[in-house]
């Protein structure tokens, strides 16, 4: 690709369709598009922060304040927006929340990097000065971050409620919280060197509309939507034993379709017994292994429903198989998949209880390694928005056990930071110093935001909080309700080191991605994206934001 010089004539190696953009323009053009994606989701950061309205292309809403889901629900279709969209993907997946912190501060960076390029710096001294300052900035986060105690209750909930601040969860999050912390509670185990481990994959977490959210509860097991497959089967136990079943009870199917030729009505009544036959042994064999209840992921034929039901025995067909398999941790047996060769060891032990109000069979047990919440709310939306603010706080405290650092949030890490950043760039040689500042005043855009989103005014908001850090104190944050400067670790605002550290690096990435490339070689238009040019401008905002409305009310 690109042109080569042979014999002094350029060669042209490109078809003619094919855009290019270089040097300059390309920097402009990536960074307009990448801030306008961080303009975009800067506005719901925070406890004060508003919801997204998403509309796709289906008319299917989405109201949300979660980062990742606007970026993600958005249908950008800009190649640098979608590698910023990346950033909040990644996260996501490493740390569970501070998707808008990450992507904002990424936009940020990227706003006083071009500034830098302007003073005519060159984008590997920008690159490797942020790469200075993002590794220092973790130390630093190392050195900040407290310790925390996995017993510390009452801190734990403190972790859940600040990640749920600002989102549906929050109006319910004395409730919520407790929850959170007795699920996370249940699913740690602690590993051979006495760190706690958290296995949020035994932990899930189902949903329920036409209820309140505070009649959400915690399972110490497993809620299975489905009705029994006879009304003459009994519907609860207790202490049962649980047969897990991932084969049909069903007539043997034959290997490949045969055709019988029936000669006599003996010959099809024969025919007809034998099938009841097997039917009846396969009931038999469950009886005999002393099974009360049958789980089963496949079908059961309505003889063999029959035959259950006259044995006493409750059974479900066509549970999930990813029920079937955290059943396992329920009841503490395995899978069954051959009847022949079931005994009594294959089955397990749980209280089965069939809810007449939800309709739902509830199987728990007391030595249950795997927990269920059980979220409710009123309709589709609230639920919704709920599961994502609960996802996150179940990954933060998660973290919060299992790395065991905690920090100040509402914006005293990112001051503390900021301020520690600028005594460090002093000690940077050449124009890298110069990207250490930009690094540090891109990072002291979160307690910016937070002020501004509360409507405070953040100037002001800034100005007393580095007058606090420089007195020493590293957990001054802003209170958002007051607009005071408070320790906000003492008032319970507290998030994981871990997020942070995380938040930090992939911003850092993105934008150091975005600066390194100087030349843009498309083989569509480019045209749609380049005119505008300014960020949150028709040019740099992608596609899909004609659909996104203002907010609509977040929790005040
Ligand atoms: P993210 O997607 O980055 O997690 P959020 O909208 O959840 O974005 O906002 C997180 C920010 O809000 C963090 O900086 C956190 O410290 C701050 N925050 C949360 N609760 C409070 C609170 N009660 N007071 C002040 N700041 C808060
Ligand atoms: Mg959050």
């Amino acid at each position: 690709m690109g042109q080569r010089m042979q014999q002094g004539q350029p060669m042209i190696v490109m078809s003619e369709d094919a855009q290019r953009v270089k040097d300059k323009d390309a920097q402009e053009h990536n960074i307009a598009a990448a801030r306008a994606v961080a303009e975009a989701v800067r506005s719901t950061l925070g406890p004060k922060g508003m919801d997204k309205m998403l509309v796709d292309s289906l008319g299917d809403v989405t109201v949300t304040n979660d980062g990742v889901t606007i970026l993600t629900e958005m249908d950008i279709d800009n190649p640098t927006a979608e590698m910023v969209v990346e950033v909040a993907e990644t996260q996501e997946d490493e740390a569970g929340d501070g998707t808008t912190t990450a992507v904002a501060v990424a936009g940020e960076l990227l706003k006083n990097a071009e500034d830098l390029l302007d003073q005519d710096i060159h984008p590997t001294a920008i690159i490797r000065g942020f790469h200075l300052a993002s590794e220092r900035a973790r130390e630093e986060v190392d050195d900040v971050a407290q310790a925390i105690d996995p017993d510390d209750e009452e801190l734990l909930r403190s972790v859940a409620e600040t990640s749920m601040t600002g989102k549906g969860a929050e109006l319910n999050k004395e409730l919520l919280s407790q929850l959170i912390v007795d699920g996370v509670r249940n699913v740690t185990v602690e590993g051979e060197d006495g760190q706690p481990i958290v296995d949020l994959e035994f932990l899930k977490v189902e949903t329920q509309t036409g209820y309140a959210v505070d009649e959400s509860e915690l399972l110490e097991g497993v809620a299975i939507d489905k009705d029994p497959v006879h009304d003459d089967m009994p519907r609860d136990f207790e202490d049962a034993n649980v047969l897990l079943l991932d084969t049909s009870i069903e007539v043997e199917e034959t290997e490949v379709d045969a055709q019988v030729n029936l000669e006599s009505p003996d010959q099809l009544q024969s025919f007809l017994d034998s099938e009841e036959e097997q039917l009846r042994e396969q009931v038999q064999k469950i009886n005999e292994s002393g099974a009360d209840v049958v789980l089963c992921q496949k079908g059961i034929d309505d003889l063999a429903q029959h035959f259950l039901a006259k044995e006493g025995i409750l059974a479900v067909r066509r549970v999930k198989k990813s029920d079937i398999e955290f059943l396992t941790e329920i009841v503490g047996a395995p899978v069954v998949s051959d009847l022949d060769a079931l005994s009594s060891d294959d089955l397990g032990r749980a209280d089965v209880r069939r809810s007449h109000d939800d309709e739902l069979f509830y199987v728990t047990g007391e030595d249950a390694h795997g927990v269920t919440l059980l979220l409710r709310g009123s309709t589709d939306h609230v639920v919704d928005e709920l599961e994502r603010g609960i996802e996150d706080a179940l990954d933060v405290v998660g973290q919060a056990v299992s790395d065991g650092r905690v920090l100040a949030g509402g914006g005293a890490i990112e001051t503390e930071l900021a301020s520690r950043l600028r005594d460090y760039a002093d000690s940077v040689e050449g124009r890298e110093q110069l990207a250490v500042e930009a690094f540090a005043d891109a990072v002291e855009l979160v307690p910016r935001v937070l002020s501004e989103n509360a409507g405070l005014d953040p100037i002001d908001s800034l100005v007393d909080l580095r007058a606090e850090h420089e007195s020493g104190n590293a957990r001054a944050g802003l209170n958002v309700h007051s607009g005071e400067i408070e320790d906000t670790f003492e008032a319970g605002v507290v998030e994981p080191a871990h997020a942070k550290e995380q938040a930090l690096s992939s911003a850092t990435e993105a934008a150091n991605l975005v600066l390194k490339i100087d030349d843009i070689i498309s083989a569509g238009d480019l045209s749609d994206d380049e005119e505008g040019g300014e960020p949150g401008g028709p040019g740099g905002a992608p596609g899909g934001m004609g659909g996104m409305g203002g907010g609509m009310g977040g929790m005040m």
